[in-house]
């Protein structure tokens, strides 16, 4: 029997989760549910998963659902309620698919109270990575990764006893594959949203439009697999269908294959070490019978650099990239920047900031966080 919390259940990924889990045999319960504002889809949830908790933001958004759904489960708020959902002591594993730094105090609470963690929130490993896995090693945690490209890699590892020479993260290449900064300067919030392959949250949509996510993706793979920057190439596959690849000292490489569908990974990493099977859709080699390769534009996509830069100086410099990548997200969202100013405020911050807090804590990434956030802020 597995009991699992998931944190940010009403979105992209969290939806997704629900519905493997519905897939799955009567052997996995939902244990608790969380969501920023969403009251509406929360009660469905609960009333169809019936967890022991239930967590939204703001108290007033609680106490709307203790009063639509009655003592069917528990309710809580705000980040309390959150690191309650993370860490109830019947809960075996946590989903975090929160989006953004957000997530972060939850994955602390998880990992204090021992829980296992299918992580899709990328954010957290980008800005406390070096925190939370050595953190999880001491306390023999499996981090599961949900990140299609990193699930990938974590499969082509699974009994290897020499780590990899390097890996490839395959990119999409986002919805302006192939366009110049000049084709670019008027895109609309629409047009960024519009992701040709995935259907996901508008954070990482934009991510992936700016090729950010896959700069993101780069700094979560150096974590979760121990890796050096130089041993960790992104590579450009439109079609999505490789999901990544590691290759090995002696040049064998090996690649995971699958339909760009998250339910998969978000499944392997619910039931692993084990597979079950799922009525999801599979792979057609005679449909998907063309993968091509390019190297990514880094001219064009300034964001990938961006966030080499910042894995190589270390320390704060991947939360100043991320939380100012937060920001400026937030603001093009809101009409309030346009499309190329995220790369360049970011850049912006990337160069104004100086790493004052040598000593890496979570309350230094936090006060991290603020700064940035406040320079995207002033400086737009
Ligand atoms: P989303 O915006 O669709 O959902 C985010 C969830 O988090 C929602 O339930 C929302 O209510 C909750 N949330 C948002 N802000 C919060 C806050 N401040 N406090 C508490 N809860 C909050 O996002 P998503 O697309 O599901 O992505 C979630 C995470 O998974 C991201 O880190 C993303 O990079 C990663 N991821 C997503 C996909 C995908 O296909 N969607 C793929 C790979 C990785
Ligand atoms: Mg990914």
């Amino acid at each position: 029997m597995t009991n699992i919390s998931i944190l940010g259940s009403t979105g992209s990924i969290g939806r997704q989760t629900l519905e493997v889990i519905e897939n799955l045999s009567d052997d996995y319960f939902v244990d608790a549910l969380t969501a920023h504002s969403n009251v509406d889809l929360l009660e469905k949830q609960v009333r169809q998963f019936k967890p022991s908790l239930a967590v939204l933001w703001d108290e007033a958004d609680a106490m709307s659902l203790k009063h639509r759904i009655g003592n069917i489960c528990e309710v809580a708020f705000g980040v309390e309620g959150l690191k309650q959902a993370a860490s109830l002591p019947s809960t075996d594993l946590v989903v975090n698919s929160v989006v953004g730094n957000a997530g972060l105090l939850p994955t602390m609470s998880a990992l204090d109270a021992g829980k296992f963690i299918a992580l899709a929130n990328k954010e957290v490993l980008v800005t406390a990575g070096e925190i939370i896995m050595p953190l999880a090693h001491s306390k023999n945690i499996n981090i599961l990764p949900v990140d299609s490209e990193h699930s990938a890699i974590f499969q082509c590892l699974m009994g290897s006893h020499q780590p990899p020479a390097k890996i490839y993260l395959t990119a999409s290449g986002g919805p302006f594959r192939g366009k110049t900064k000049t084709d670019m300067a008027n895109i609309t919030v629409e047009q960024a949203l519009a992701h040709p392959n995935w259907s996901m949250g508008q954070k990482i949509s934009i991510d992936s439009a700016t090729m950010m996510n896959k700069g993101l993706e780069v700094i979560e793979a150096k974590w979760l697999f121990d890796l050096r920057p130089d041993q960790i190439h992104v590579l450009v596959h439109p079609q999505s269908i490789i999901h990544s690849m590691v290759e090995f000292e002696d040049g064998q490489v090996l690649a995971q294959l699958g339909a760009p569908d998250m339910r998969l990974a978000i499944g392997y990493a619910i039931t692993h070490p084990n597979r079950l099977p799922n009525p999801f859709k599979r792979l057609d080699f005679t449909i998907h019978n063309n993968l091509t390769f390019e190297q990514p534009d880094k001219i064009n996509f300034p964001c990938l650099a961006l966030a080499y830069k910042a894995l190589e100086a270390g320390g704060h410099y991947p939360t100043v990239l991320n939380s100012s990548n937060e920001e400026a997200v937030a603001l093009f969202l809101d009409k309030k920047i346009r499309f190329l100013d995220i790369p360049s405020i970011i850049d912006k911050a990337l160069s104004a900031y100086t790493d004052k807090n040598k000593h890496l804590t979570i309350d230094s990434i936090l006060e991290t966080e603020i700064w940035a956030r406040e320079f995207v802020i002033s400086n737009s």
